[in-house]
């Protein structure tokens, strides 16, 4: 968070009109949403959360970019309704989720958030207020989705909703015994299931690295699901930082070894929170790191690499001995509208690495893997990626900028990251 720094109002327009940034609930873990130095204010969008057009018939809501998707659960999806693409917390803004273009468990299947959005309502920089679509201004559009707020400030969302047969998930789970197994897995349950995703122990090496579990699941039918509307309880609190170096390499391997042998129930009907949100279970689970913190990093290796890629890219997180509680691995479906979303086919790869004095030298490490497999990073989870790397695995820069700069001659739009990324 960044007190001090933040303007909040529940007029979003109002505040936006001299501001380089705007920002919602901070849930990217890099300095995406933080001002450059120098830039004393930014706008917070979470106060701005008013619905402003729901159509039952079809589904399509217009709403102000600091809407949660904690409050669009609670007021939608009793009524059947939820987000075609939900993150892996409920702590984002719908603007946070288009800036970023966030993809969830059903990528393969459904896309990006951005797929779903028609139409924007933006401020630019020169202070203007602008609808775009695919229609209307697409290049300013397509920039916008996955643009991490660099091309104005997103007021208003109109999207698609889904229409849901249950508010609760059937899952079922699968230990897998190492990568290649698991690959194959992911492939499978990617063929049947609208939405897969696997944990994977980072520390494991040799015949069982990237062991894990498996995850694939659906919305419940009628028939299987409880009756009862799955209520969603305040998170756990986390009520002190934690001591520096208490995740470490020995906690995280205990961790993971005695996670990996759980008993795992093969098929259950859960909430869809325990399914989309595990993490928001625990509140402040970041205090676990102490007060050093942490960071995450998440890339994508194409398909074409196959195997051997991802197995080339674990060994180099294992080397490197950093790895986290959280080592998510998924199956990406085609590359995203938005001109920098991150998705495209492959394998996508994230995990926690706690900040240490060599974590700047481990993410170069993994970043020149990603460039040699020709794969990508995702905007919303860094914060130490350099220039020349970014610009090495990002064919799409130049256009970005392009556009950028079309719309924000004098620079005037800019984050902490993008500065670092491009020097404005
Ligand atoms: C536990 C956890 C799990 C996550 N899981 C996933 C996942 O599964 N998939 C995924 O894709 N992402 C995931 N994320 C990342 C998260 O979805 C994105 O970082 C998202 O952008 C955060 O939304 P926010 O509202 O908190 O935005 P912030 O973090 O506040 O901002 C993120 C970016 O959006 C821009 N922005 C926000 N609001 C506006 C606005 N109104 N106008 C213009 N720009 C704006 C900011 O400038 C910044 O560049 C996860 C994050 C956490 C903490």
């Amino acid at each position: 968070m960044v007190p001090g720094y933040q303007v909040r109002s529940e007029d979003l327009e109002a505040i936006t009109g001299d501001v380089p940034l705007t920002r919602g609930l901070g849930r990217a873990y890099g300095d995406a949403a933080l001002p450059a130095a120098g830039d004393l204010r930014i706008a917070g969008s979470a106060l701005a959360d008013r619905v402003l057009r729901f159509d039952p018939q079809s589904g399509v809501m217009t709403a102000e970019a600091g809407l949660s998707l904690d409050e669009l659960y609670r007021a939608f999806l009793p009524r059947g309704w939820f987000t075609p693409v939900t993150p892996g917390t409920r702590f984002v803004t719908l603007g946070g989720m288009v800036a970023a273009d966030v993809h969830g468990k059903n990528h393969h299947v459904d896309g990006c958030f951005g797929r779903h959005v028609t139409s924007l309502r933006l401020r630019v920089a020169d202070g203007r207020i602008v609808t775009c679509s695919r229609s209307e201004h697409p290049d300013l559009f397509f920039a916008t989705i996955g643009g991490m707020g660099l091309t104005g400030h997103i007021l208003e969302v109109t999207v698609q909703l889904a229409h849901v047969p249950t508010p609760w998930i059937y899952q079922e789970m699968a230990r897998v015994p190492n990568i290649d197994a698991f690959m194959d897995a992911l492939k499978g349950a990617a063929a049947n299931w609208p939405m897969t995703m696997g944990w994977i122990d980072c520390l494991s090496s040799g015949g069982s690295m990237g062991r894990g579990v498996l995850f694939r699941g659906r919305w419940a039918r009628p028939d299987e699901a409880p009756r009862a509307f799955p209520a969603l309880r305040p998170p756990i609190p986390v009520p002190f930082m934690m001591p520096n170096g208490l995740i470490g390499r020995h906690t995280v391997r205990a961790f993971n070894a005695v996670y990996y042998r759980l008993p795992h129930p093969n098929r259950k009907v859960i909430h869809p929170k325990g399914f989309f949100y595990p993490l928001d279970v625990v509140g402040d689970w970041h205090r676990g790191y102490g007060s050093r913190g942490f960071t995450q990093y998440q890339c994508v290796l194409p398909a074409s690499g196959g195997h051997p890629a991802v197995r080339r890219f674990l060994d180099v997180v294992t080397r490197g001995g950093n790895a986290s509680f959280l080592c998510v691995i998924k199956d990406c479906g085609p590359e995203g509208e938005g001109i920098l979303s991150f998705p495209k086919p492959g394998t996508s790869i994230a995990l926690d690495l706690a900040m240490r004095d060599d974590t700047q030298q481990l993410v170069d490490q993994m970043n020149d893997c990603v460039i040699a497999e020709g794969g990508r990073i995702y905007l919303a989870k860094d914060a130490l990626t350099r220039p020349e790397h970014f610009r090495a695995m990002e064919t799409r820069l130049d256009r970005f900028l392009e556009i950028r700069r079309t719309w924000d001659p004098d620079g005037r739009i800019r984050s902490a990251q993008s500065v670092r990324l491009f020097g404005w």
